[in-house]
């Protein structure tokens, strides 16, 4: 086998609380994670030349070292020790630095492709612990899906997946670091905590209500004040027949969670015809990383 493709999907946060900083910088956090249907796509091929490249079809990601496609192939190149090369095709459809995982699920993605690619036989457990040195979400990405996600994120339990629905997911064209978030969050003074038990009852009993009357994200707390269009997107997504709408990870991106597409897409027309993000999907959960 010398050539094989894989998907790389991104996630959204339905839940996502911060219990506290741990003295390493760290945050503990207690995340439900669930996977959505907008994917890269990356093709892995052998080549004879030692080393690793990348190409992709988008010029203001790095395609050195600072690329994680780059830090995932070489980490496992390094454990097993290869000397050929390969070079790795990314064409990228996830919002960039926008709370989706979108580089976490393309190293998560390469760890799967190199890995059958150069016969290495690491089971899924294994790259998840070889991983989370690159990541915290990497683990996660590994096997996607609806999980609670506790630790620094690499404490997984699999969840029941939400009752089918239709999503708007919205990127605004402002860049939010993660660090900067984190940096920010006063993880001891927070008054609000969003109920992620009640989350975690409301999917084993399979309601889409109860899942999305707990919606809620500590991290809003450091960036709705920041960028207030955060929440514009949010309430007009509501205005429009959103069940409940939230910023993902540590944003800007926001989701709305609907029962029709029609009106999801409805309310995807409103958030571009206000100018309010720059890329906009309608789209669903989807089961797993594969
Ligand atoms: P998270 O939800 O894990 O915080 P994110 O969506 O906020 O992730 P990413 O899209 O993963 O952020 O990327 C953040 C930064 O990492 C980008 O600014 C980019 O320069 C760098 N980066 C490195 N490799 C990649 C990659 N393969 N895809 C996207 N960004 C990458």
């Amino acid at each position: 086998m010398e050539q094989i493709t894989r998907k790389a999907y991104a996630k959204i946060n339905i839940g996502l609380d911060v219990l506290r900083r741990r003295k390493d910088g760290y945050h503990e956090v207690r995340m439900i994670m669930q996977t959505v249907d907008i994917c890269d796509d990356l093709t892995f091929e052998r080549t004879a030349q030692s080393g690793i490249v990348i190409r992709t079809d988008r010029e203001e990601l790095p395609v050195d070292g600072n690329n994680l496609i780059y830090k995932a192939a070489d980490l496992l190149f390094q454990e097993k020790g290869i000397t050929e090369g390969v070079m790795i095709t990314l064409t990228k459809r996830i919002p960039i630095a926008a709370g989706m995982a979108g580089g976490s699920s393309d190293a998560a993605a390469t760890m799967r492709g190199v890995n059958e690619l150069f016969g290495m036989g690491y089971s899924v457990r294994e790259l998840q612990e070889l991983g989370v040195k690159l990541g915290a979400d990497i683990p996660y990405c590994l096997v996607g899906g609806t999980m609670l996600s506790e630790g620094i994120g690499e404490i997984l339990t699999p969840l029941p997946a939400p009752p089918d629905c239709f999503l708007v997911v919205a990127k605004p064209d402002i860049n939010v670091s993660t660090g900067f978030v984190y940096g920010n969050l006063q993880a001891d003074r927070l008054t609000y905590h969003p109920d992620i038990d009640g989350m975690i009852e409301a999917l084993r009993a399979g309601s889409l209500s109860g899942v999305t009357d707990r919606l809620g994200n500590v991290l809003e707390t450091v960036t709705v004040r920041e960028y207030p269009v955060i929440e514009e997107i949010k309430e007009l997504l509501r205005s429009k027949g959103a069940e409940n709408a939230l910023m993902s990870g540590s944003g800007p991106t926001v989701f709305g969670i609907f029962k029709k597409r029609e009106t999801a897409e409805v309310a995807a027309q409103a958030v571009s015809n206000r100018q309010l993000a720059g890329q906009i999907f309608v789209t669903t959960f989807h089961e797993g990383a594969e």
